[in-house]
């Protein structure tokens, strides 16, 4: 746990938190009603999300709402140690750290578990494995929780089948207010702003292999064609490649790819979707990239095998020099590029995902001792409030159905 706050650091952690705050109306709307009617007041709530500006605005709307919060990272490389030491000083717990070991990592998860929450919010399920395996005690007062990501909702959906998981949950990325446009729109754009960012290098006219064709690839190949990129997709679902060839990318198996491309960047969820055999016929100076869960979808091991000399050319930046001379480049690890190599999603995108967040937490809260131990969709009223919210903070115009055209649209006859 930060227990002495760097006071430099804190005040430019606290100018990060206060800037995003402009963008993020969703939240403020549910401050002002937070703040009158207390939701969490004497509840503990345990926060697991990468560890940034956006982030930290949800951890303050928590409290605002009554709640004692204890707050960590999910990913090692992307806390931003600023804004961690802001929220200590504002009286947080937090238990981070950039750049922390996988073991540190684990006790910072522990640590934040360890005040018993009646609520937790997790991003990739490591609260829950910790929960159920090494301290169920931490689970004690838990009413239930809310998951963040694709590939954590897909594991709860493993251990609800086998049985195996014992509180109800929230699967907050399959709300529509979340993952079509965090998963898509945010992904699309902070993926290449962190690569730009970190290579200073023109996207135009390069070769994009992009893997995975779903939210995520979607927008991350949406966006490379916009910057000028020619763009190749791998699949394994014949819908989602049918998509990508339709949305004018080729498509092909990266057996096929490996050899063209310049920059990779993978979204699937999945393990080894680049292996030994496409480092072995990559260009030299290609980049290599992650934007899905964890660090295993380029296969390290692999990589490191077949280098004969490792180098970090930037920060963020490690040179894998194959026996030929070819230099393979791994950005951030091959962690999540857009949060380990940059700020993740923007505020307006991440206003819709953590008030998605807020509400369930409240829900949760509210009602969860009458769930079952199950993965429950977001109610649909929490995700078109926040949809409404969104739309009103756009001052877009709706147009509201007559009783005339509902009468129309739910009948069968003319
Ligand atoms: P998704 O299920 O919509 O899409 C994944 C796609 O990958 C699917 O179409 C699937 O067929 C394809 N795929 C699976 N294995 C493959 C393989 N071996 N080769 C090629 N394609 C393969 O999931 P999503 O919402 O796009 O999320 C993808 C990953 O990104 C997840 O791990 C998710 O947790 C993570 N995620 C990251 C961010 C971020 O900020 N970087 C944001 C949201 C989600
Ligand atoms: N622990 C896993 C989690 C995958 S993270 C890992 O580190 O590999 C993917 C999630 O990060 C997405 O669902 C998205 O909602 C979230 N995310 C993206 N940008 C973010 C940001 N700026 N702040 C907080 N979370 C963010």
């Amino acid at each position: 746990m930060i227990e002495k706050v760097d006071p430099i650091l804190a005040e430019s952690g606290w100018k990060k938190i206060e800037w995003v705050r402009l963008c993020m109306p969703v939240l403020s709307a549910l401050e002002a009603r937070f703040e009158k009617e207390k939701p969490l007041a004497g509840l503990r709530v345990s926060v697991s999300v990468h560890l940034e500006a956006k982030t930290a605005n949800l951890c303050l709307l928590l409290r605002t709402a009554g709640a004692e919060v204890a707050v960590t990272g999910c990913n090692p490389l992307s806390t931003q140690d600023d804004v961690a030491h802001a929220l200590a000083a504002r009286g947080f717990r937090v238990a981070a750290r950039h750049g922390a070991s996988m073991e540190e990592y684990h006790e910072h998860l522990c640590e934040t578990l360890s005040i018993r929450p009646h609520v937790m919010v997790d991003d990739g399920g490591d609260f829950t494995a910790i929960l159920h395996g090494e301290h169920p005690e931490y689970a004690e007062c838990l009413i239930g929780g809310c998951e963040e990501t694709t590939t954590g909702i897909r594991r709860l959906e493993a251990r609800e089948k086998a049985g195996a998981l014992s509180f109800p949950m929230f699967a907050v990325n399959d709300a529509n207010s979340k993952h079509l446009f965090d998963n898509r729109y945010g992904t699309g754009q902070s993926v290449w702003d962190a690569i730009m960012h970190m290579t200073n290098m023109v996207v135009a006219g390069k070769n994009v292999v992009v893997a995975g064709y779903g939210f995520c690839g979607k927008g991350i190949a949406m966006r490379a064609k916009g910057l000028g990129a020619r763009v190749i997709v791998t699949e394994v679902d014949p819908f989602c490649a049918l998509e990508a060839n339709m949305d004018g990318f080729r498509v092909m198996k990266m057996d096929d790819a490996a050899p063209l491309g310049d920059i990779f960047v993978s979204a699937t969820g999945c393990c080894d979707v680049i292996v030994g055999r496409h480092y072995d016929v990559m260009r030299d100076g290609a980049l290599i990239s992650n934007a899905g869960h964890f660090d295993v979808e380029a296969n390290k091991p692999d990589l490191e095998a077949r280098a004969v000399e490792v180098c970090e050319r930037k920060p963020g930046i490690i040179c894998y020099r194959m026996a030929n001379g070819r230099c393979l480049n791994l950005l951030a690890d091959g962690r999540l590029v857009n949060l380990a190599g940059g700020n993740g999603h923007p505020a307006e995108i991440m206003d819709m995902s953590f008030g998605i967040q807020a509400l369930c937490v409240e829900k949760m809260a509210k009602e969860g001792r009458s769930l079952a131990n199950k993965l429950y969709d977001v109610p649909p009223e929490i995700d078109r409030e926040v949809a409404r919210l969104k739309v009103e903070a756009e001052g877009l115009g709706l147009d509201v159905l007559t009783p005339e055209q509902e009468a129309y649209l739910a009948g069968y006859e003319g």
